[in-house]
């Protein structure tokens, strides 16, 4: 066994900030771990069914410490160095320095002695009760999966004549929505197609039946020699950069694309899990689409992309446009396309004010194009934005620009991304960011906070204020 945790140095004091920082860590724990069995939410805890002392109490002064064995086969089955680098994480973005790292085999067993912490644990079970987590080892093998949870699914999968098997809203479909979040059926790193099959029917050997009838069961546009490496190619969605890894879904993997899409799918690195969330308004009987495209480029060229890669002809929406409406969509999409190298590098720091427009105009761009969806390119414009007020010492609208990042983020990738709420805890802690963080005072302002009572009108020509020199 090996242990490895977190403290918390100074303890946290009954009230004040403390005691705010304790619900937001709390919030923020919950809504990570929303659909995890694992972690159950308790009168007194939040219990973390993977150790004895991975339990958070619902009051922030009784904590000391987070930690679990994470090294053995009960825990590799529970995942619980996974969870206490996460939790650590989250704890580290709402209280800094005062989270204290530990691994018993490199730093020892952290700030407080075992002494100290089993006796502040006494007293703790004695006045909260003992949590479940404390027989965790006996059964954390015959924990349900993690989609135990979910509801009834709010859409169906059907077949659709000449586009196989897709998925249909079996309701309306609030924009935000979280459609789908799975565990992938396979992960997959690309290589020589012999090399893979082999690999792959290796790795399909050892996954439950029912498992590899769903992978095989997956669309396959290229029917050649190797079919298990071309059902990866054809499904396989990015696991994020730098990994050129593909995830196999079951359900996500049947979504079709189209070039005005009304969801993106998302690869969550630190949950492993991928997910579908509806970036528009859904409604009951559409087909559920991501674009399988990650670029704004024109039709052409998106057809020959898609032809070639998925052997199909788009006919979506954006595809299907007048010869005149066609123009200005490629038009759009190009330009969105030309600004995104112009709003990286040192650019920011010499030509502020051209920056700022840019970002403003591809904003524009995007609302024009896409109309009332939220796109994920407008996530990089707002975080942007925010790096660039932070830069000239505009702490009120880096905070305002952080808040408009983390609500494209929650639409777009969920509550359970860490990134997502990392810049909400910026946003709605301005003060954190401190002259240090600045390069020039370029836009410093007294104001650390954005203004309240605006108009929306009034708001807006606040927020761009530097733009408009
Ligand atoms: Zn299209």
């Amino acid at each position: 066994m090996v242990y490895a945790g977190f403290d918390i140095v100074p303890r946290l004091s009954r009230d004040g900030k403390d005691k705010q920082d304790w619900e937001k860590f709390l919030n923020i724990v919950q809504e990570v771990y929303e659909d995890d069995p694992r972690v159950e939410v308790k009168a007194n805890w939040i219990e973390f069914n993977v150790g004895e002392y991975a339990l958070l109490p619902l009051e922030g002064h009784r904590f000391l410490r987070f930690s679990a064995n994470i090294a053995d086969s009960t825990a590799d089955s529970t995942g619980a160095g996974k969870y206490i680098e996460i939790v650590g994480r989250i704890a580290k973005m709402v209280f800094g320095p005062r989270i204290h790292d530990w691994h018993e085999v490199s730093d020892g067993f952290g700030h407080y002695g075992w002494d100290v912490v089993n006796d502040n644990a006494t007293e703790m079970y004695r006045e909260f009760g003992k949590p479940n987590s404390q027989d965790a080892t006996s059964n954390s093998n015959s924990l349900p999966e993690a989609t135990s949870r979910t509801q009834q699914p709010c859409y169906t999968i059907q077949n659709i004549a000449g586009k196989g098997q897709a998925l249909i809203a079996r309701i309306d479909i609030a924009k935000g929505t979280r459609i789908v979040r799975e565990k992938p059926l396979l992960i997959v790193h690309p290589g020589p197609p012999q090399r893979l099959e082999l690999e792959l029917t290796l790795k399909l050997k050892l996954h439950p039946k029912e498992q590899e009838k769903q992978f095989r069961s997956l669309h396959n546009c290229f029917a050649g020699e190797h079919p298990l490496t071309e059902i990866v190619i054809t499904n396989g969605q990015s696991c994020g950069r730098p990994s050129n890894n593909l995830a196999v879904c079951a359900t996500i993997s049947r979504v079709n694309h189209s070039c005005l899409p009304n969801s993106v799918s998302d690869w969550n690195n630190d949950l492993e899990v991928q997910s579908l969330n509806a970036i528009k308004d859904i409604k009951a009987g559409e087909e559920i689409t991501i674009s399988y495209l990650p670029e704004n480029v024109p039709r052409i060229l998106r057809q020959i992309a898609l032809k070639k890669c998925w052997a199909f002809d788009c006919q979506c929406d954006a595809c299907s446009l007048p010869p005149q409406q066609l123009i200005l969509s490629d038009h759009r999409r190009k330009l969105i396309s030309a600004l995104e190298p112009m709003l990286e590098g040192i650019r920011c720091i010499i030509d502020p004010v051209g920056y700022l427009k840019d970002i403003r105009y591809t904003l524009q761009l995007l609302d024009e194009e896409y109309n009332d969806m939220t796109h994920p390119s407008a996530i990089n414009a707002y975080r942007n934005a925010y790096f660039l007020c932070v830069f000239h010492g505009d702490q009120a609208r880096a905070s305002a620009f952080a808040m408009r990042a983390y609500e494209c983020m929650e639409i777009c990738l969920g509550r359970d991304n860490l990134c997502a709420q990392h810049i909400k805890c910026l946003a709605e802690d301005p003060e954190s960011l401190g002259p240090e963080d600045s390069v020039s005072n370029l836009w410093e302002s007294r104001d650390k906070t954005p203004p309240s009572g605006l108009s929306q009108e009034e708001f807006e020509k606040w927020l761009w204020k530097h733009a408009s020199q």
